[in-house]
């Protein structure tokens, strides 16, 4: 079996259909997180079952040929989406920090209030920031690239020295445009996944596990699977963990780097339970030697390292 090629088309998101909360941002952010959750829920159940669902999510790199044993690097980020997902930021990285770990957090420079000065001391104990829009209406890729490359501007400016060069798009929405936009400014981009579990569709992604070049950026795909998926597919802790342990074996057989997204937003990995779940894969993680967990600013490099495709402008 051939590996996983990554194509242009999944980098764009060119099979993406513009979702309606792209149109009229108020339903992605005033909808009440219990209601949030019950559509997405829903949405997630008329996907076909659960079962098929993962089993597809696990049959992409079923057939890869392994990679050549060294151990893989891991790399955790978090999208801080709201104000009161920064409020909880502290107890997530408190998480890592017990296992001796740090992690790369994607901000919404615009949209709540947060202060450099804040985060400074996280950054001393070894996180680190990027940018994840300005306001995260969820309309940035459906923006002329002018607009999406002033908009990254303005954030990484608002950032300023605590910038690491990564970027993550909100909700994983891209476009030929989006790229165009953040080609001069971002350093390493997180906005695909490998094939997504469940959004913006089943499938959705780079169609590849590994770091790409695209222009002067590097591409690392988000290659295990996001927390708002299997939230929304209401797996319980055991079902949570078999499924990321599942990928991240594979991941580690075929050469490929983890990349994990969690948020620390309402309804997300927001409560003690989920950040102890969080923390369980964590603990099985560090005592693996196929997986190397640096801090985020040393992955950072490495991924640089590993992109050694080029993707056609
Ligand atoms: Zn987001």
């Amino acid at each position: 079996m051939r590996a996983p090629a990554p194509t242009l088309a999944g980098l764009h998101g060119c099979d993406q259909t513009r979702p309606l909360y792209s149109r009229f941002s108020a339903l992605y952010f005033r909808t009440p997180a219990w209601l949030k959750r019950a559509a997405r829920s829903a949405f997630a159940s008329r996907q076909g079952r659960l079962d098929g669902l993962i089993a597809r999510y696990l049959a992409f790199l079923e057939g890869a040929p392994a990679g050549d044993g060294r151990p893989v690097p891991a790399l955790l980020t978090h999208d801080v989406d709201t104000a009161a997902g920064l409020a909880t930021l502290p107890r997530l990285l408190a998480v890592e920090e017990g296992l001796g770990l740090a992690s790369l957090t994607f901000l919404v420079t615009h949209r709540y209030r947060w202060e450099r000065a804040a985060l400074a001391p996280l950054r001393e104990r070894g996180h680190a920031f990027g940018v994840h829009d300005t306001t995260h209406d969820n309309r940035l890729a459906y923006l002329p690239p002018a607009d999406v490359e002033s908009r990254i501007r303005r954030a990484q400016e608002a950032l300023g020295p605590l910038d690491s060069g990564a970027f993550r798009a909100p909700a994983f929405l891209r476009s030929a445009s989006l790229y165009a936009g953040i080609a001069s400014r971002v350093r390493i981009d997180f906005s695909t996944n490998d094939a997504a579990l469940v959004w913006p569709h089943p499938g959705d992604g780079l169609g590849s596990p590994f770091p790409v070049r695209y222009r002067r950026m590097v591409v690392a795909p988000t290659t295990l699977p996001r927390d708002g998926e299997l939230l929304a597919l209401g797996l319980d802790r055991d079902a949570t963990l078999d499924v990321c342990r599942r990928k991240a074996t594979q991941l580690a057989r075929v050469g490929a780097p983890l990349v994990m997204l969690t948020h620390p937003d309402p309804t997300f990995t927001d409560t003690t339970a989920r950040m102890e779940t969080y923390g369980d894969f964590l603990a099985w993680l560090k005592s693996d030697i196929r997986f190397r967990l640096l801090s985020p600013a040393e992955t950072l490099a490495e991924l640089n390292v590993r992109a050694t495709v080029e993707l056609a402008a």
